[in-house]
């Protein structure tokens, strides 16, 4: 009798353990929805990309504490190109504030690409490794660059930025469209 009375106890936890498990999982899509309330987008584009943006930020780059601003660019921009403004040198008066421009024509297949590697660029000035300097110059690893004596294909930060921002976007296809 004593037997019985322990089995039936032994199965009352277990349930009640996979019930609890159940009830307190959270459901994916939740958790991937939450995000640092440090980090703040300001999307003046048609597009919708506040959570994509979020979630390269937070979820992928790991940054904390950042201000992104996204607005189409001018005519100096090219169509199918972003470019990222952080052009204060040394004395940003609004530090972790940066505004990514798209061109006008960009299209939705285009777009998340774009994001995921300016927002490397964005790592790259939050950790300190990319610093910008007077006469267009920057430093990145410690090297100081003359961005005028560098084509752009050629400058390390783009070279290493074109090679995370295909992780990145690789990881967003896998967090957001999953
Ligand atoms: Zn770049």
């Amino acid at each position: 009798m004593k037997k019985k009375y322990l089995i039936i106890i032994i199965l009352a936890v277990v349930a009640i353990i996979v019930a609890l498990f159940f009830l307190l999982r959270k459901p994916k899509i939740y958790m991937e929805k939450k995000f640092k309330p440090t980090i703040e987008v300001v999307n003046g584009t048609n597009f919708d990309i506040d959570t994509t943006v979020l979630t390269i930020a937070d979820k992928i780059l790991n940054l904390d504490t950042v201000k992104i601003h996204i607005y189409y660019g001018t005519v100096t921009l090219e169509d199918d190109d972003g470019i990222i403004v952080n052009t204060f040198a040394q004395k940003n008066p609004f530090p972790h504030s940066y505004t990514i421009f798209i061109g006008k024509n960009v299209n939705k297949a285009q777009i998340n690409r774009i994001l995921s590697h300016e927002m490397v660029h964005v790592k790259q000035y939050e950790t300190g490794q990319l610093i910008p300097l007077e006469d267009k110059k920057v430093k990145y690893k410690g090297k100081a660059i003359d961005l005028q004596q560098l084509e752009y294909k050629r400058r390390p930060f783009e070279i290493d930025a074109f090679n995370e921002q295909m992780k990145v976007h690789s990881m967003l296809n896998r967090i957001v469209y999953e």
